[in-house]
């Protein structure tokens, strides 16, 4: 056998079926790219195929450890795919995730993710049709948005908050520095190597105030959301959920670490406060646990960790029967491809809630044109064939990626006893 035919899917995975077809398109190469317009690593994938200029693009992006993915990608998945019907997504994606025994995990999910959602472009694009389409077409005119804004005070927050309203969004995030302590979210406190270390007892004593405040400032036109990044334990939780109880918050954003996740059952019957998580969660199981009862509100789904529109699909149908509603995690972290591609869920799907929106750099337009840009504090799909971004292979080329060990540097945290805190 040849080395190059050892390499093609039809050879390490046949599918029984395939025979029958005749002459199908067949996937010739899987490329990888690594840009950073942003600043944050991103990880594109790009499908190509038999039929020139035809493929399909995906994002890889877990900016902490993009070149492990990276090597899931090149080394392992590509030689999978190279000479299969590109149009066998369900079966693709079980291959790959079988095929590496022990499963799961985040490296796992994004690698998965990035090649599951270049083939949905794909087969989109060969029905010439926008993606939310083939989901069962839209249910909504446009996906509800929110942004992000932070302060030193009440003050400062309900300014930008108010800003924020006349740019159009009814949903705002809002975070509040904390002084003396590292905060998340909050933009010139702590440090970005973490030198400055996190105080729950501070956090707990000032920002349920600083909330409330900027609740009695904006009034009850706007919804009011809050990411506690999961920095407290479930006994903090409990304190903050009674706390925070006048800011009326439309949902507090991981409470808790996936791993206090068991903890979310009886904080939820007992609060007010509606709950959100799982941007952490790699893995549809994870979600299961949650949506028993339900004990949340909302599922914080990133598509690419999830492992990518297969997985987030049926993860979206679960919500939509446990009446758990979507809100899709969508930062800067998230390239304009997988964001595209949660909204082209979002757009399908009755359970959608919010979606958190990304506002770019000028230069991620450039390297992806066809970034979708929240309008009036919505969403809309381009209805070009696909997810409707495209990627500009020598535009990206202008932004290299961090070397590994300084992006990574966002995740590293201490207490004030000096024991390691969830970033
Ligand atoms: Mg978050």
């Amino acid at each position: 056998m040849a080395p190059s035919d050892a390499r093609t899917g039809t050879l390490l995975a046949p599918a029984p079926w395939v025979d029958g077809r005749g002459d199908r398109i067949r996937i010739t190469a899987v490329r990888t790219f690594l840009t950073a317009p942003h600043g944050c690593p991103h990880l594109i994938v790009r499908v190509e195929t038999s039929d020139p200029g035809l493929y399909g693009l995906g994002c890889a992006s877990d900016p902490q450890r993009t070149l492990a993915v990276r090597s899931v990608l090149d080394d392992y998945l590509a030689p999978m795919l190279v000479g299969r019907d590109p149009d066998d997504i369900e079966d693709i994606h079980r291959l790959m995730l079988n095929s590496a025994y022990w499963r799961g995990g985040s490296v796992t999910g994004n690698a998965l993710g990035g090649i599951d959602v270049a083939l949905w472009d794909l087969k989109a694009k060969r029905l010439r049709a926008p993606l939310h389409s083939l989901f069962g077409g839209r249910v909504r005119a446009f996906a509800e948005a929110y942004t992000h804004v932070d302060g030193a005070d009440a003050h400062e927050i309900a300014d930008k908050v108010t800003a924020a309203r006349e740019r159009g969004y009814r949903h705002v995030r809002i975070q509040a520095a904390v002084p003396g302590s590292d905060t998340y979210g909050a933009a010139g406190v702590g440090s970005p190597d973490r030198s400055v270390p996190w105080n729950s007892a501070a956090y707990l004593k000032t920002v349920p105030g600083v909330l409330t405040r900027v609740r009695e400032r904006v009034g009850d036109e706007v919804e009011l959301l809050h990411d506690v990044h999961e920095r407290l334990d479930p006994r903090q939780a409990r304190d903050f959920l009674r706390r925070v109880e006048g800011a009326a918050l439309y949902f507090v954003e991981d409470l808790l670490a996936p791993e206090d996740a068991g903890h979310f059952r009886r904080l939820h019957a007992s609060s007010p406060v509606p709950l959100a998580v799982g941007e952490l969660f790699h893995d549809l199981r994870q979600f299961m646990e949650v949506l028993e009862g339900p004990s949340i509100d909302f599922a914080r789904i990133r598509v690419p960790t999830l492992g990518g529109l297969t997985p987030a699909r049926k993860l979206a149908a679960v919500c939509e029967l446990r009446g758990v509603r979507l809100a899709p995690h969508g930062p800067a972290d998230v390239s304009p491809v997988a964001q595209a591609a949660t909204l082209a869920l979002d757009i399908s799907s009755h359970a959608f809630g919010v979606q958190e929106a990304a506002v770019f750099k000028p230069a991620v337009h450039e390297v992806f044109p066809g970034t979708v840009v929240a309008h009036d504090g919505g969403l809309v799909p381009n209805e070009a064939p696909g997810h409707g971004v495209d990627f500009d292979e020598v535009a990206a080329r202008r932004h290299p990626v961090p070397e590994p060990g300084v992006h990574d540097r966002w995740a590293l945290l201490r207490h004030t006893d000096g024991s390691v805190g969830r970033p």
